[in-house]
């Protein structure tokens, strides 16, 4: 035990490397700056940084980061964020109340439109706002509320009543419910892999 000192000094240099791999997601971008020229972001954040989300989580269990790249773009000359969400969140199970993990990864688009007229020019499928509705237009700049605009994507991928797919609790009440081979979802086991990947 004498010698601990002398160990700390060399583990360091890789705390160093892992703070330095990513700036803060902005809260805001300016339109008048970058609805031209575009935009992109990416780096690693802490789930707990998403002030919304956060109030979802459990304390139970460890938080990883979510790595985000983001690209604010215009297509068919309407303006879109777009991110791709890599990670997933821990919440707390509504049947057991122990940890559940939920994976966030998949990739959103968000329409910016300038008017409601402008809705005709994007697929119909694709998920848009008004900049009116969303812009800040009592600054010069026409800030964007970035970070809050992928919070509430974020925030629609949470589940409402969040649930191990096989959860214990359910076993357990219904412990003499006899298995059923046929009735099992082929893809169950495959999305449950997908999601530790
Ligand atoms: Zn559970």
């Amino acid at each position: 035990m004498s010698s601990s000192q002398t160990n700390s000094k060399t583990t360091t240099a890789i705390d160093d490397n892992q703070a330095k791999s990513s700036t803060r997601m902005p809260e805001h971008i300016s339109l008048n700056k970058w609805e031209d020229t575009g935009f992109e972001w990416q780096g690693a954040v802490a789930p707990v940084d998403f002030e919304r989300l956060n109030a979802l989580l459990t304390t139970e269990h460890e938080q990883a980061n979510l790595h985000i790249k983001t690209k604010l773009y215009r297509h068919n000359n309407v303006l879109h964020l777009s991110f791709e969400v890599d990670g997933e969140v821990w919440l707390t199970c509504q049947r057991c109340l122990q940890p559940v993990a939920t994976d966030l990864t998949d990739d959103y688009d968000i329409a910016l439109l300038e008017e409601e007229s402008q809705a005709s020019l994007v697929d119909e499928e694709q998920d848009y706002l008004l900049l009116e509705e969303v812009v800040d237009n009592q600054t010069p700049e026409r800030l964007l509320p970035f970070k809050k605009l992928i919070e509430d994507e974020l925030l629609l991928k949470v589940p409402m009543a969040p649930k191990h797919d096989d959860c214990e609790m359910s076993v357990e009440q219904f412990g003499e419910i006899p298995e059923e081979e046929e009735g099992e979802n082929p893809f169950a086991a495959l999305s449950a892999l997908k999601g530790k990947l």
